[in-house]
């Protein structure tokens, strides 16, 4: 099945408004592993919607419109197209009542031009809206085609094209998608691009990575007759995937879910580990990340938050001649930290993370951004510096979540 996507409105095509709905609808249209070749945009203008409307059905066989289904003159998308059909647009009863009802519930009056909404041809299916006054439609073009309308408003269009439009056109391709999610940690989005660039480019199965802070995920998808067969289709493709990136791959789901702190938390109660944190710049964050995850109590048996150098003195016996010789943030202190949490608590590994979140606080030495990860666990206590760029919370995410990659890879290790 070949979809096009045709916007329409002169605030489009003058830049007034980011044609953002076209971004929305390829996006979706990509992960129904349908394919699409062309989009374009329209002005409100009668002639030139109609060529536009005759290109787009020569080539696809879904051609799907936003925008111009108002109640004001230059809405013309869908009368321009049940000319082209060759029908009429009558008054649709139930869109009428269901325009009247919305009106009553806002106690207004109804203009009678609004009644043009609710106006289609005779054999459209109505696809609701009940974030606005237009509903949308699904209007058979002839020779199998259809087009299918959507309001221009991205708040209508999105809800409506997931929850009416998208079982439509699923059941239609007669396919079954399949997709896995991939999680990556430990490497920039233009590297996993570089590595992937051809996998990326296919179509079926499709790979899309999109990021989030510190992460990129992939999600693979393929489309096929049955589930079983896309399934199967993903699997070469996800070792072939584990194979250009090895470790960073943290987790590979059949859900969008899953964490850096899931899967570490998983891993710690695979091997019966315990775990503690010792905390300055996270404040709390890494042992949160780790107790949101349902039975963390079981390997997480608690954490140290050491703020100012006296706390990490008094909980953590982090000598205080270490942290004036060397700093609070340095890799000294991260390890005796990381021994701190380790030994007082008793775990078999302990993380710790000093760093400077900013903004202020940077020197040339030490700018905003230096962080020393600590980790203790029976081959010794090391530290892992970071340079992170970004604003505080960027940077406190970042340590978060670089320390429980850290933790993670403690336990790979324990498994070789
Ligand atoms: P319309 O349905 O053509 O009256 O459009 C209503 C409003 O929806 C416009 O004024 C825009 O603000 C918004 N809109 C229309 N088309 C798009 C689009 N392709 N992307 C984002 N917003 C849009
Ligand atoms: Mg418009």
């Amino acid at each position: 099945m070949i979809a096009e996507i045709l916007c329409v409105g002169t605030e489009l095509l003058m830049g007034q408004v980011l044609n953002t709905n076209a971004q929305f609808l390829a996006r979706r249209l990509s992960g129904l592993g349908i394919t699409l070749q062309h989009q374009s945009v329209v002005g409100d203008n009668e002639q030139r919607l109609r060529d536009a409307y005759k290109l787009a059905l020569s080539r696809a066989d879904v051609v799907i419109t936003s925008g111009g289904l108002g109640p004001t003159v230059d809405d013309i998308t869908k009368r321009v197209a049940a000319q082209l059909a060759g029908k009429e647009l009558v008054l649709n009863p139930e869109a009428e009542a269901a325009l009247r009802e919305r009106f009553a519930a806002f106690h207004r009056d109804m203009p009678l031009n609004n009644l043009s909404q609710a106006m289609f041809t005779e054999d459209s299916i109505l696809l609701p809206n009940p974030n606005g006054t237009a509903p949308g439609a699904i209007v058979p073009m002839g020779e199998g085609k259809v087009v299918i309308h959507l309001p221009g408003p991205p708040f209508e269009l999105q809800p409506m094209f997931i929850n009416h439009a998208e079982p439509w056109l699923q059941a239609r391709s007669g396919k079954v998608l399949v997709s896995r999610y991939i999680r990556i940690f430990g490497m920039g989005e233009s590297t996993v691009d570089e590595l992937l660039q051809d996998l990326e480019q296919q179509s079926n199965p499709s790979l899309s990575p999109y990021c989030s802070i510190g992460e990129v995920q992939l999600r693979a998808t393929a489309c096929a007759d049955t589930e079983q067969e896309a399934a199967a289709m993903l699997e070469p493709l996800i070792a072939e995937i584990r194979r250009r990136l090895g470790d960073v791959i943290y987790a590979v789901n059949d859900t969008d879910t899953g964490s850096l702190a899931q899967t570490t938390v998983e891993l710690l109660k695979k091997h019966h580990l315990t775990v503690a944190t010792a905390e300055s710049l996270t404040g709390g964050m890494i042992a949160a990340a780790m107790v949101e995850v349902p039975g963390a109590s079981e390997v997480v048996k608690g954490g140290f938050v050491t703020y100012q150098s006296v706390a990490k003195t008094m909980l953590l016996d982090v000598p205080a001649e270490m942290i004036d010789e060397y700093d609070v943030v340095s890799s000294q202190v991260a390890i005796a930290m990381a021994k701190g949490a380790r030994e007082k608590l008793g775990v078999d590994i302990a993380v710790s993370a000093t760093g400077l979140a900013g903004p202020g606080g940077g020197t040339e030495e030490r700018p905003v951004g230096t962080v020393f990860l600590g980790l203790s666990d029976k081959n010794g206590t090391r530290a892992i510096p970071l340079h992170l760029t970004g604003n505080r919370e960027r940077i406190r995410t970042l340590s978060m979540k670089n320390a429980l990659n850290e933790v993670r890879k403690a336990l790979l290790e324990l498994e070789k």
